[in-house]
């Protein structure tokens, strides 16, 4: 599944940087999961779990912090978020969509495609824009801990490592 080969990519990319530094342990990895990626968190993390298993990551906390979906207007340049055009994708589609922490409406995994389907420029009205937030997963920062401080954390920031 999807989740699998992300999870992988994650914790692959963190251990090289780690194992590169002679870093003792990973203590905290923050992830950027976009709005739109139709990731299951909770098989994510299962799956995070999983990998870290026996390596310098083993126990290591994994947190989320989701990035907004972005529009932009291939148009007129206007860019948007989802929230502001949640109220005219639920009307079109008669159902209200469920936000980012989950509700019991419309689930998220159906948002991409009532996003392509049913969103339009909110200046303009035209249906041409793209997605430029929101679609990818990131590493944003780790928390590590060096062999020979093992106890001061030195959070370091990954810039943004792409894993999709
Ligand atoms: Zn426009």
């Amino acid at each position: 599944m999807h989740e699998w080969s992300i999870a992988e990519g994650v914790v692959r990319t963190v251990l090289a940087y780690a194992e590169e530094r002679g870093i003792a342990k990973v203590e905290e990895v923050v992830v950027s999961v976009g709005e739109l990626s139709q990731l299951d968190l909770e098989i994510m993390r299962e799956a995070l779990s999983m990998f870290s298993g026996g390596t310098l990551l083993e126990g290591a906390k994994f947190v989320f912090v989701i990035e907004r979906a972005k529009f932009k207007c291939s148009r007129c340049g206007a860019t948007w978020g989802f929230d502001e055009v949640r109220d005219s994708v639920e009307k079109e589609v008669g159902v209200r969509v469920s936000d980012v922490e989950g509700g019991e409406d419309l689930p998220l995994h159906y948002l991409p495609e009532l996003v392509y389907a049913y969103t339009k420029c909110p200046r303009c009205g035209s249906r041409d824009f793209e997605v430029v937030g929101g679609l990818g997963v990131k590493i944003v920062s780790c928390l590590l801990y060096t062999s020979d401080a093992a106890d001061d954390g030195e959070s370091v920031d990954l810039g943004g490592r792409r894993i999709i």
